[in-house]
């Protein structure tokens, strides 16, 4: 029986939230060693002295006095963004799980591979910014990179064992969020409370409006790219409102499998936490009679262009799905600032991807100028509307 010695990137958030609990049902699989968060310093410590890992890290150092006053014991303390390298690379952790918001982990999830930890990903930015970098490298160095995300977890099982060649299609479900039938003209008049309450799935707010969109079900289409190593055609997606079916493989042979449970994501951190083992849960079991009915259907790609631009963005390659991620992320903080109505989302990640000229085979620097230039390009956008 293996344990796994964790860093738990994110550790203020909903998948921290869920990753401690996961750790605290299962402390002969599971311990936290290292927690980081960037600006929570009170939620932080409270974690801390309860889970007593052997370091911590607050990226903003202007709560750091907080977080020391705070701890009832003497961790290491880290602060910036080279802390939250430092912690990553911890000697006696064996798993970096990285489960930021945002691009911040891309740089701690390298240095972690480089000292041969193994990687779980919730992060999807990072994948879809520099996928290619990140699995050569982890490739290179013998390391696992284990998927957290729902969908990505449930084709990992789905997988388990298969070559990637008996793949005809990997098959994303989508809960559609909360205006799947809202009709295309009341979109613009949607608030942020109203794009706030996910159907079926309680998470950060980014992520949250990123399934308004459908953004999120873009950003994992290129995550499935580079997770899979398969090309963009045989990524689909289909709604499925219920959310129980978190994703599907179907192989060459016509059989689908699937993964199902309830929309918890302790269920996908359990897993990649004690791959290639399952192991008995305390976690709430999925009866198919009680819920009774499963439906899909097609998303309307005419309303919901995220996809199509995802798509788009992922079968060109080079640096423009770090376009599309780096541009969405800003117009999502925009609509959430109350600056822009919600498919101004759309338009702005759709100019920045056409005003962008594309690099092939790029390098991380080139990846992360592009990340800049994309935030730049919607900044000056927002400016002059
Ligand atoms: P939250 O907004 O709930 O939490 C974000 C976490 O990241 C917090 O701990 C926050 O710290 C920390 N953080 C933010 N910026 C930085 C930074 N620059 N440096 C270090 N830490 C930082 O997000 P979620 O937990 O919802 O999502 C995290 C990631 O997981 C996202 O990439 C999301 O797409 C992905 N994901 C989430 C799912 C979910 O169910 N929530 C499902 C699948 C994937 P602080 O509190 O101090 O701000």
């Amino acid at each position: 029986m293996r344990k796994r010695r964790v860093i738990l990137l994110g550790s203020t958030g909903s998948i921290g939230a869920s990753a401690i609990k996961v750790a605290e049902t299962m402390p002969d699989r599971m311990e936290i060693v290292g927690m980081a968060a960037k600006r929570s310093a009170a939620k932080l410590a409270e974690t801390a002295n309860r889970l007593k890992p052997v370091a911590v890290c607050l990226v903003d150092p202007t709560s750091l006095e907080e977080l020391r006053s705070a701890l009832d014991y003497e961790p290491i303390v880290f602060t910036g963004e080279e802390g939250l390298t430092e912690l990553s690379t911890l000697a006696g952790a064996d798993l970096v799980l990285v489960a930021i918001v945002g691009t911040a982990g891309l740089r701690p999830a390298l240095a972690a591979i480089d000292c041969g930890k193994d990687l779980a990903i919730a992060s999807k930015e990072i994948l879809v910014m520099a996928g290619e970098i990140v699995m050569a490298h982890a490739r290179g160095k013998g390391v696992l990179v284990l998927p957290v995300d729902s969908e990505h977890n449930a084709i990992f099982q789905c997988l388990e064992g298969k070559r990637s060649e008996q793949i005809e299609n990997l098959i994303l479900t989508a809960s559609g969020g909360p205006f799947r039938q809202l009709p295309a003209a009341q979109l613009n008049n949607v608030t942020k409370t109203d794009a706030l309450q996910h159907p079926t799935w309680k998470m950060g707010r980014k992520i949250t409006v990123d399934s308004a969109t459908l953004f999120n079900k873009g950003l994992e289409m290129i995550e499935a790219r580079w997770l899979f190593n398969v090309p963009m055609n045989k990524v689909q997606v289909v709604i499925h409102p219920q959310s129980i079916v978190h994703s599907m493989v179907e192989f060459v042979d016509g059989s689908i499998l699937a993964q199902l449970s309830h929309s918890d994501m302790c269920f996908p951190i359990q897993y990649a936490v004690t791959w290639p083992e399952r192991v008995p849960h305390s976690l709430r079991p999925l009866r198919l009679a009680e819920v009774s009915k499963l439906e899909f259907e097609e998303p309307r790609y005419d309303v919901f262009p995220a996809l199509n631009l995802a798509r788009k963005a992922g079968e060109s390659g080079g640096v423009l799905p770090a376009v599309l991620n780096a541009a969405n992320e800003e117009a999502v903080q925009a609509f959430l600032d109350d600056q822009i109505p919600f498919p101004e989302i759309w338009r702005l990640v759709h100019s920045a991807i056409e005003h962008h000229t594309n690099l092939a085979r790029p390098c991380l620097d080139d990846i992360i100028r592009a990340d800049g230039e994309a935030r730049e390009f919607v900044r000056s956008a927002l400016r002059t509307l």
